[in-house]
């Protein structure tokens, strides 16, 4: 089979493209062909390495994934081949209380394809049968392939962390991104308004057809002051953070009064301050949301079968051009999700 793998840590050219035996499938196991898989900043941090996190070498990226089954293991009984699946993103040992609890997220094995273990940037993957989730017929690989890992992590960050109510007020930044598509349209799902934040006036209108009521100019405009112009002054009750130390103090001078601030990264850098006067006085909560369970992603995934929820494809590559997916997604010229097919 082909392949894009890295053997060092670097620069998008780092992922070279390689003839490799396709995969041997364990007894639980099924064997994917692989249609589309789609980008996350994971990827560009895998790929640049992660300081800290040793990752096995030479190794494929790739989370978000879906594809054809086409064998099955002896020991699955659910999956068939023909199938088309996406892939559940996060993988996990299935037997530790965590586990057992439904929360596998936080199961200490817990690891995402592309991540601790080969991913999806190949024509065929070997996957645990339990990750297979059968996929509409109407749906095409390249939505199917851009919804996991976006809708699970804003799900999870909305509803499970902020405990989102209807009708609140979120604000949502970098509508662009993937987590930033799949938020806004969360929360309109459960009536809120919503103001997003984008750079430029095309980004900007994309964020309002995806439902975004207000929209803020984040390289033109200050999120907060516009943020109270929006509500007036009173803040939003959710904050939806993945961006970091660029927008911190602004997503914090953001908040109503017992507002909660929730933030699943910081592609911007990991350091920011908080004045514990605010914190207290105005009874903020602060939210750390990784990932989220295969119970949600279930309960996320009805709403994107039905349409009521949709994956945004901004563009799609071919795995020959993997590299130049990987620079358009760091240059930030996508809005919504960059797909690769094999
Ligand atoms: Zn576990």
């Amino acid at each position: 089979m082909q392949a894009a793998r890295i053997h060092h840590h670097g620069p998008p050219d780092a992922l070279v493209l390689e003839n490799l035996p396709d995969p041997r499938i364990q007894a639980d196991q099924i064997l994917l062909r692989v249609r589309a898989c789609s980008l996350n900043h994971l990827d560009l941090f895998v790929r640049a390495g992660i300081p800290g996190m040793k990752i096995p070498l030479p190794h494929i990226l790739g989370s978000d994934i879906s594809g054809e089954v086409v064998q099955v293991g002896e020991l699955c009984q659910r999956v068939q081949p023909g199938w088309r699946v996406l892939l559940s993103p996060g993988l996990s040992c299935r037997q530790c209380a965590h586990c057992l609890s439904g929360n596998d997220n936080f199961c200490r094995r817990y690891t995402m394809f592309g991540y601790a273990i080969d991913g999806g940037n190949a024509e065929l993957l070997a996957a645990p049968e339990y990750s297979a989730i059968r996929i509409p017929d109407d749906m095409t690989f390249e939505s199917a392939a851009a919804t996991p890992l976006v809708f699970l992590t804003a799900w999870h960050m909305l509803m499970t962390r902020a405990r989102l109510q209807p009708g609140e007020d979120v604000l949502v930044l970098s509508a662009s991104s993937g987590v930033g598509s799949a938020a806004i349209q969360i929360a309109k799902l459960f009536q809120c308004r919503v103001i997003a934040t984008a750079g430029g006036e095309r980004k900007l209108s994309l964020a309002r057809e995806l439902g975004a009521d207000h929209v803020i100019d984040h390289y033109q405009e200050d999120i907060a002051a516009q943020v109270r112009h929006f509500t007036a002054k009173r803040g939003v009750d959710v904050v939806v953070e993945h961006v970091g130390a660029a927008t911190w103090p602004h997503s914090l001078a953001s908040l109503a009064a017992a507002g909660r601030l929730v933030t699943c990264g910081a592609t911007t850098g990991f350091e920011a301050p908080l004045d514990l006067r605010f914190l207290f006085s105005k009874q903020w909560s602060v939210l750390g949301s990784f990932m989220g369970t295969m119970g949600e992603l279930h309960q996320v995934l009805q709403f994107v079968f039905r349409r009521q929820l949709k994956p945004v494809v901004d563009r799609v590559f071919p795995l020959a051009e993997i590299a130049a997916a990987h620079r358009y997604l760091e240059n930030k010229e996508q809005f919504g999700k960059v797909v690769v097919t094999p």
